[in-house]
């Protein structure tokens, strides 16, 4: 059977990441992905100055001061941040500065206020301060030309001051690919409204969108549909026309109503793959439809959700150029026990902390839910397994 990677790889393959731009705000840019470069235009600092609240002056005038053999120097201005002094510091001179503020042009360095009397017309120093010693040089952060952004980097808080400091504003960033969602079931009910004997609220929807959000991409549909297949045929072809990837869930296996396979065959799409060797989620269905990709993954809620993080986000790390949406492996001890062949490569909820793991307790089918809660990884058993005990390593992967 296809292992989870090759029905990854195969997925990427048929698609390309997004090329399309758009401009933002930088202060609404956060979570996307750049698209230009971002290149210093200018020294950082733009010019040399002060460290500290003082006086800038000539470090040789205050050589020998000392508390008992202070240096008196005459104070011929003062300078805040923002400003520019317009002369020259000449010997014997001092200006008063504040942090910020470029050093005048004759001085070498800035002496502290507090190794001052606070003079106001003439100041007495007490301590002396080395040449270029309390003196930030022009461009000691960084130099006019360096790139500081590469194109495709994620924009997160420090990626954003960077850009504010190299005075870009708008950014351009890659749009995000376009994601619908459909849960499929005669017996689904929307959340909110009435349950009717037989039926069950649709939480796969839920809980793929929810974690798109979370991830950083709003579905630009998200619905239901019943297990007809001309009508979910219909639903895709219309959304597939505005849509990158489109993700389904149930109706994949090999029951009556599993409608998926009768759906691709109405829509002419062409299948890549029906099985991946995963459990739970092992009928998972993929199929392209012009340039649009569809992955129908199975109506069980923990199957779904397996598969979501395994194969789909792989997917949609590619197609955003956004690697935070590939999930990070982590080898982990086990701290409990799990004893029940696999036969195939099994995932568990798991909790992981300091490479320390648990296996959840509670139920483990593949059509609970409510053991997810509390989860932060899944916890893989190889095939050849007979399950995992406490102090074994084994891989979790990292929701
Ligand atoms: P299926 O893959 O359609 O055979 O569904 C497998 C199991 O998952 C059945 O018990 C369904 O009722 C349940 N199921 C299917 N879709 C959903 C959904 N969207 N939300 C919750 N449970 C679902
Ligand atoms: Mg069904």
């Amino acid at each position: 059977m296809l292992q989870i990677e090759d029905a990854v790889r195969c997925l990427q393959q048929q698609m390309q990441p997004i090329t399309k731009t758009q401009n933002l705000p930088l202060l609404t840019a956060a979570g996307w992905i750049l698209a230009q470069e971002g290149r210093a235009m200018a020294d950082q600092p733009p010019f040399p100055r002060s460290p500290l609240d003082g006086y800038a002056l000539r470090g040789q005038d205050t050589e020998a001061a000392s508390k008992e053999a202070p240096v008196c120097l005459q104070v011929v201005g003062r300078v805040y941040a923002g400003e520019v002094f317009p002369g020259q510091i000449k010997a014997g001179e001092a200006v008063r500065i504040m942090t910020g503020a470029p050093i005048p042009m004759g001085a070498d360095t800035v002496v502290r206020q507090e190794d001052s009397d606070y003079g106001q017309e003439q100041v007495l120093i007490y301590k002396g301060s080395r040449p270029y010693e309390n003196y930030c040089f022009q461009g000691e952060d960084y130099k006019k030309d360096s790139l500081l952004l590469q194109k495709g980097a994620k924009l997160g808080g420090c990626e954003i001051a960077l850009a504010a400091s190299l005075g870009m504003d708008p950014v351009a960033v890659y749009q995000k690919p376009k994601i619908a969602v459909i849960s499929t079931g005669d017996e689904l009910t929307k959340p909110g409204e009435k349950l009717m004997p037989g039926k069950i609220y649709d939480s796969n929807r839920y809980w793929i969108s929810g974690r798109l959000a979370e991830l950083g991409i709003l579905a630009s549909y998200s619905g239901q549909c019943k297990d007809e297949p001309e009508e979910m045929a219909e639903c895709i072809r219309r959304l597939s026309e505005q849509t990158d990837l489109i993700i389904t869930t149930g109706g994949v296996s090999v029951g009556e109503k599993d409608i998926l396979h009768e759906v691709i065959r109405r829509l002419s799409a062409r299948q890549l793959f029906w099985q991946v060797n995963v459990k739970p989620g092992a009928p998972v269905l993929a199929a392209v439809l012009d340039q649009t990709l569809l992955i129908c993954l199975s109506g069980n809620p923990f199957a779904a959700a397996v598969n979501f993080e395994l194969i789909v986000r792989p997917v949609i790390g590619y197609l955003s150029r956004d690697k935070s949406w590939i999930p990070k492996r982590k080898k982990v001890r086990l701290e409990n026990d799990y004893r029940k062949p696999a036969g195939a490569r099994r995932f568990l909820r798991g909790y992981e902390e300091d490479g320390k793991a648990w296996v959840a307790t509670g139920n483990h089918a593949a059509g609970a839910l409510s053991a997810m809660a509390g989860c932060n990884c899944l916890i893989e058993i190889l095939p050849q397994q007979a399950g995992a005990v406490k102090g074994d390593t084994v891989w979790a992967c990292l929701l």
